[in-house]
């Protein structure tokens, strides 16, 4: 392993259990000499994110929820009479009532829509401001998104919007926090089996279709998103900001799946 991260600070949020994308990422910081902080939503999953943290040398855990701007405040306060400053933000937090995330986009409804884009987007540009406000020498933050932003997936519906404007978000805070020295990236990971991926309706379906068609022919694993987020949020990507980073084993760039996959 590398001297990568070492001396760098950086929360985590969006750590469920050990199959979450945010787990793979801090993993790999921590293997590469990162002191991390972690957020949770509430107490049951803090029984389980405790002891992760624990493993990788972090006993610094924050309760949050999105939702409530008190628990967000609070959180960042923590960090800022802790550490004084931050070097790095990893954000994986999404949420959709799962009866949404099947049938028809059309059918969404007012009161979901709201939700799915203020715990989904809004959420990141919330915490992008109060890390900033921490990142007093620089630093990079990271989103997770999907492809689902910018082309139809079956029952992705709502969440595609919300992604499609956490992308737009992104950019936007690239842009307001660059003269800053401070970083704003997305990874777009391929479908992954966490507790978010099995909301959505036929997981599976997408999950096999995405074996058989990307040009890997296999999904990815959060060792490899957290691979990028490694590179993404250390001073490798020193020049890099208002990316979108496909980690996809290569499915975002097909158009139409190869014929012998189709014979199979
Ligand atoms: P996950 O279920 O492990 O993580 C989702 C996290 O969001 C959980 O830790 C949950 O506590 C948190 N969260 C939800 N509502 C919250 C709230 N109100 N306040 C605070 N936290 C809240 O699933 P994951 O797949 O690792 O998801 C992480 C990110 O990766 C999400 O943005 C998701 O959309 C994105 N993503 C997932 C996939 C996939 O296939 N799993 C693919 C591409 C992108």
């Amino acid at each position: 392993m590398t001297s990568l991260m070492q001396g760098k600070r950086g929360l985590v949020m969006g750590v469920a259990n050990d199959h979450s994308i945010a787990w793979g990422i801090a993993q790999t910081l921590a293997a590469h000499g990162a002191e991390l902080a972690f957020t949770y939503q509430g107490d049951s999953l803090r029984k389980r994110v405790e002891p992760l943290a624990a493993s990788v040398g972090s006993s610094f855990l924050l309760p949050c929820d999105v939702e409530d701007l008190a628990s967000v405040d609070a959180a960042f306060e923590a960090i800022r009479t802790s550490w004084g400053r931050l070097d790095f933000l990893v954000h994986a937090i999404a949420f959709s009532d799962k009866n949404e995330l099947k049938g028809r986009y059309a059918d969404t409804t007012r009161e979901n829509f709201s939700r799915t884009m203020l715990i989904s987007c809004f959420s990141f540009t919330e915490v992008a401001k109060r890390a900033a406000a921490l990142m007093t020498e620089g630093g990079s933050m990271v989103t997770l998104t999907y492809g689902g932003s910018t082309r139809v997936m079956p029952n992705y519906n709502v969440m595609g919007v919300a992604k499609a404007a956490l992308e737009a978000s992104m950019r936007y805070l690239a842009a307001d926090y660059g003269p800053q020295n401070i970083r704003v990236n997305a990874i777009s990971a391929g479908p992954v089996r966490t507790l978010a991926g099995a909301g959505i309706a036929d997981a599976r379906l997408m999950f096999n279709y995405q074996k058989r068609h990307a040009p890997l022919r296999r999904t990815v694993s959060i060792e490899e998103i957290g691979g990028s987020g490694l590179y993404l949020l250390s001073d490798l990507s020193s020049g890099v900001t208002g990316e979108i980073h496909y980690v996809d084993s290569g499915y975002n760039i097909i158009s139409m799946p190869s014929p012998d996959a189709l014979k199979t």
